[in-house]
């Protein structure tokens, strides 16, 4: 294909489906991880068996100094960069009156700067191509209110904010820009949930389960298609009617 994806945060979870969902559509991928390279590697590992190439890239997203290494990496390692996949995120639940600073900080960091400075070094490539696709991956959390999740919505929230301002800016540069925004997941990001809560959470859910992190991966796959080359500034809830 030549054509080439970044997706942040690939060493697990639903980053990592994505990176293996783009790879079998033929994509060589960049995976980039923050401090699980062995997990990296692996994801990196099973790439291979779609026949493409993968590298692995170190990068705290929220550091603009490790992106733009990262990014040139990327240009020196596969030339042009067609698709971005802003997914590297956090979750660190606590009530309003119980959110401390460190945390609150973290959260913004990678959840909101991470997605901008990613998307700003990948518009600067992308719009000497005139093409791309930048994918960022939001939250159920963006559209109704979970108690405990403050901070986790409104990064969401801005997720879905900047998806919308990009992509109008973006769009006469020939790059599209649409979010996805999950319910729950079956990934790491959920372990923390005691047992009763996730029963709890199951009955609310219309369709009486979670999600995979390949079905998020399916979504994005079909963004990244021709089929949707006319939608740009979306977002699209995956949340087996949750939100309803
Ligand atoms: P996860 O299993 O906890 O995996 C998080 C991934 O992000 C890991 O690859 C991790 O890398 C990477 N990461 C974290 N901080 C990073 C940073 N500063 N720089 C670069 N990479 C970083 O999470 P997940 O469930 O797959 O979630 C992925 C995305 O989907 C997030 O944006 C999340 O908000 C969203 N989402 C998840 C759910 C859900 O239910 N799971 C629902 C809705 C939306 P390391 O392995 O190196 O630490």
């Amino acid at each position: 294909m030549g054509k080439t994806a970044l997706i942040t945060g690939a060493s697990r979870g639903i980053g990592k489906a994505i990176a293996l969902r783009l790879a079998k559509d033929g994509y060589d991928i960049a995976v980039n991880f923050n401090s699980n390279q062995e997990a990296a590697a692996k994801t990196a590992a099973q790439i291979a068996q779609y026949g493409v190439t993968a590298r692995i890239y170190q990068a705290d997203t929220s550091k603009m100094d490790e992106v733009k290494a990262m990014f040139k990496a990327i240009r020196n390692d596969f030339g042009g960069l067609d698709v971005l996949v802003n997914n590297a995120g956090i979750v660190d639940d606590a009530y309003l009156l119980m959110i401390n600073q460190p945390s609150l900080e973290k959260s913004l960091a990678i959840n909101i700067q991470g997605y901008i400075n990613c998307a700003q070094q990948a518009a600067l490539r992308m719009a000497g191509a005139g093409k791309g696709i930048i994918i960022n991956i939001s939250s159920v959390s963006s559209v109704i209110a979970v108690e405990g999740q403050t901070v986790y919505s409104a990064t969401k929230g801005a997720v879905n904010s900047m998806t919308a301002t990009m992509a109008k800016e973006l769009a006469p540069r020939g790059i599209r820009v649409n979010a996805v925004a999950p319910g729950f997941v079956g990934t790491d990001m959920l372990k923390s949930i005691p047992g009763d809560l996730v029963d709890k959470y199951i009955e609310s859910i219309p369709m009486k389960k979670f999600g995979t992190a390949e079905d998020v991966a399916n979504v994005v796959s079909s963004l990244c298609s021709d089929n949707f080359s006319y939608m740009t500034g979306q977002v699209l809830v995956l949340d087996g009617g949750l939100s309803l």
